[in-house]
């Protein structure tokens, strides 16, 4: 027998033509007229200010832009911004995917909005978004309340560039939702490579989210992620699971007695909660308030804030002259003469280095 798809008649591979589109109704309506006329910085710093968030989108979208003149724009933007910045609890929430992240945020979001009132952002830091070409951290569909909630920001994480240059662009818009009166900030991030670093360098609590029942949950997490942690708090601590998650706990309570004690005297703490049940959330909450109140009177607080704004300063130097070495057109033409003459030996990494440093600079 002849497979259908085979028979000469079969059309299921044929493309039909499309549907032809009508005339338009209004030949002479001019489209120009509607598109969306740019506006000042001062206007837009203005709107800002106000709290409207379709001119802080806009703000927003020219960070992350990279063109040239957005970049230049946004940058006076920010200057302008910053003084009405500075303002709000800053908190970084990291985990594995799975771990409840943005489950976790719909709860955190909702619970801190009833219980001091104000306005929520919610940003995020995900590198790899720009290999999926689409971010998955932030995503509105995800966080079901806080997506219909009046008080709340929700931007996805910038997709562009490096970790580097995607982790300014959060920073930056933290500044822009700062003066727009957001006074809660939330980050989002994955707790899998260097994104966590890159999200405490800008907040004031860093929260691990974690899960229990895998049993090697101390094993699989990088020392370095317990080391930055404020809090760490075990998710779906709920149904069968409870047992589990307080032996996590333990677990992480005994493991954090052998790190050093963290700059800001504050020794972390270990929670356990349900994002889905909403059970343990207002505890959690009472721990991110005891640890501001308590960096705030010894001073850490602030310290820690002028230490991520020098830090930021040398990463967008770091950055910058980065980039304009690599994007050199000398440089670009040196350097695969330069790998070669490495590779077969006639030069050290060092000398070759040199030379193109060198080159680079006596220009
Ligand atoms: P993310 O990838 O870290 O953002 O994780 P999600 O918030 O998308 O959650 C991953 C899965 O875990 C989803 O199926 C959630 O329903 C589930 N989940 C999240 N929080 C809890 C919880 O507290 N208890 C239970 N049992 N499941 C949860």
């Amino acid at each position: 027998m002849i497979h259908p798809e085979n028979n000469e008649e079969y059309k299921g591979l044929t493309v039909n033509s499309g549907v032809e589109q009508p005339a338009r109704v209004n030949p002479y309506l001019n489209r120009d007229r509607f598109r969306r006329r740019q506006l000042s910085v001062a206007e837009m710093v203005e709107g800002i200010v106000k709290g409207d968030i379709t001119i802080l989108s806009q703000a927003v979208t020219l960070v992350e832009s990279i063109n040239p003149d957005h970049q230049a724009k946004a940058q006076e933007v920010i200057e302008k911004c910053l003084p009405y910045s500075g303002s709000s609890i800053r908190i970084g929430i990291s985990g594995v995917p799975g771990a409840g992240k943005s489950t976790s945020i719909d709860v955190f979001g909702t619970h801190v909005l009833e219980r001091t009132g104000g306005k929520l952002a919610v940003l995020a830091i995900d590198p790899s978004s720009e290999r999926t070409k689409g971010s998955i951290l932030g995503d509105k569909t995800r966080m079901e309340k806080l997506s219909v909630h009046p008080k709340s920001f929700i931007r996805p994480s910038p997709s562009a560039g490096s970790l580097g240059g995607v982790a300014r662009k959060t920073r930056e818009t933290i500044i822009l939702c700062e003066a727009a009166g957001f006074d809660k900030i939330f980050v989002e991030t994955v707790g899998v490579g260097q994104s966590e670093t890159a999200c405490h360098s800008m907040v004031d609590f860093f929260l691990l989210l974690q899960v229990a029942g895998t049993g090697d949950e101390l094993q699989g997490i990088k020392r370095g992620i317990m080391e930055i942690s404020d809090g760490i708090v075990i998710n779906k601590c709920d149904g069968e699971n409870v047992d589990r998650c307080h032996m996590a706990a333990t677990n992480f309570r005994n493991a954090l007695h052998f790190f050093p004690k963290p700059d800001s005297g504050w020794l972390p703490k270990v929670l356990c909660y349900s994002g889905f049940y909403g059970t343990g959330v207002k505890e959690v909450w009472d721990m991110i308030y005891e640890y501001i109140d308590f960096v705030k009177q010894n001073g850490y607080f602030q310290y820690r804030r002028n230490e991520q704004s020098k830090y930021w300063m040398y990463e967008t130097i770091n950055e910058q002259l980065r980039n304009n070495f690599y994007n050199n057109a000398d440089i670009k033409a040196m350097l695969s003469n330069a790998e070669k003459s490495v590779l077969n030996g006639e030069k050290t990494s060092f000398a070759a280095a040199g030379d193109l440093l060198d080159f680079y600079f006596k220009k």
